[in-house]
């Protein structure tokens, strides 16, 4: 059983990046007209985080823009854990449009979601297609393209339901997004979750992105790192290092694996980008951003051959 009280700082994780988000993007890290209307107000974030941020959504783009290169218009986005993730409406501003894109997060949190979306015209004009019509229950949201559902990633069983309800199609090209989520979830829930997926979706890659390298010099997961702001970082086992981010997925029934830190991340993207961004901020020890970058990764997973070893390098 879960606890309540995990679950809850759990859920509050997504404040904390969403603001770290908003934040950066408001210094101009990146672009991104849509974070605003689910965020409102940030605090001060120090240069690192804001570099760390802009190297992970960066990143994630790079497998983003990969996968609607080969799927072209019949792809599907499933992200899992989604939180205020604005991806939809970026992809939709840029002209990119997958087949469909299903969110799926615990229903507290999908709630809140769903009342941002309605308040503001900018978010739900997005969704609306000529013949669309929107169905809105307190914590789901259905459009054309366009699916939000509340649900806990550890009930397998409700899962198929609740992804019919988003039309989902088992046989398209499908990406599944998880982005600082396995981490709150126990290695068998995840495990469990993994090996359904790959069961279920013939053609698809999972793009990870969470911490890594989490152990000593003795090779012990590191204490300290079981918690962080408060929450239990109940699959912790599965970021002892690279390897064991690989591992995971092949260990569940996926082909196969890749993994990258963070630093191989930032610095495969485009120089000219990076150069931009490095002049926003002063940053006094490059040391503790490589430090930050050390402790992510992004690790990708793939089945059938569409999406075999994507690699994070560009073009
Ligand atoms: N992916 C978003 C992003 O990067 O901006 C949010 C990241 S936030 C750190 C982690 C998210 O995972 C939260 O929104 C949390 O509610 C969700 N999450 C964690 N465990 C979950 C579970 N068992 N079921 C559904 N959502 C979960």
């Amino acid at each position: 059983l879960s606890n309540m009280a995990d679950d809850e700082a759990i859920q509050a994780t997504n404040d904390d990046a969403s603001e770290c988000k908003r934040y950066a993007v408001q210094l101009g890290y990146w672009s991104d007209p849509f974070i605003n209307f689910f965020v409102k107000q940030t605090g001060r974030k120090a240069p690192e985080i804001n570099r760390g941020y802009y190297a992970r959504v960066k990143g994630i783009e790079v497998f983003v823009d990969k996968f609607l290169k080969l799927s072209g218009e019949k792809g599907q986005i499933i992200n899992l854990g989604a939180g205020f993730d604005t991806l939809y409406w970026r992809l939709k501003e840029a002209g990119k449009c997958p087949a469909n894109f299903i969110e799926l997060d615990f229903p507290s949190i999908t709630a809140r979601k769903c009342y941002h979306i309605k308040k503001h015209k900018q978010l739900i004009d997005t969704l609306n297609t000529e013949d669309g019509e929107i169905r809105f229950s307190t914590t789901d949201l259905h459009a054309a393209n366009y699916h939000l559902v509340g649900i806990d990633l550890r009930h397998i069983s409700e899962i198929t339901n609740k992804l019919t309800q988003a039309e989902v199609n088992f046989n398209l090209p499908t990406m599944f997004l998880a982005e600082c989520v396995l981490v709150y979830i126990d290695t068998s829930a995840a495990s469990a979750l993994l090996k359904w997926l790959a069961g279920k979706f013939p053609n698809s890659i999972f793009v990870n992105y969470e911490q890594v390298n989490m152990k000593d010099k003795f090779g012990q997961v590191m204490l300290s790192n079981l918690r962080s702001r408060g929450c239990l970082l109940a699959g912790v086992e599965d970021c002892e290092s690279l390897e064991t981010q690989q591992r995971r997925f092949t260990i569940n029934s996926w082909e196969g694996s890749n993994a990258w830190t963070m630093v191989e991340v930032y610095d495969s993207l485009p120089q000219d980008d990076r150069s931009r961004i490095e002049h926003i901020e002063m940053l006094d020890e490059r040391e503790l951003l490589i430090q930050l970058l050390q402790h992510y990764c992004i690790s990708v997973a793939w089945n059938g051959q569409t999406f075999k070893n994507l690699s994070i390098a560009q073009g």
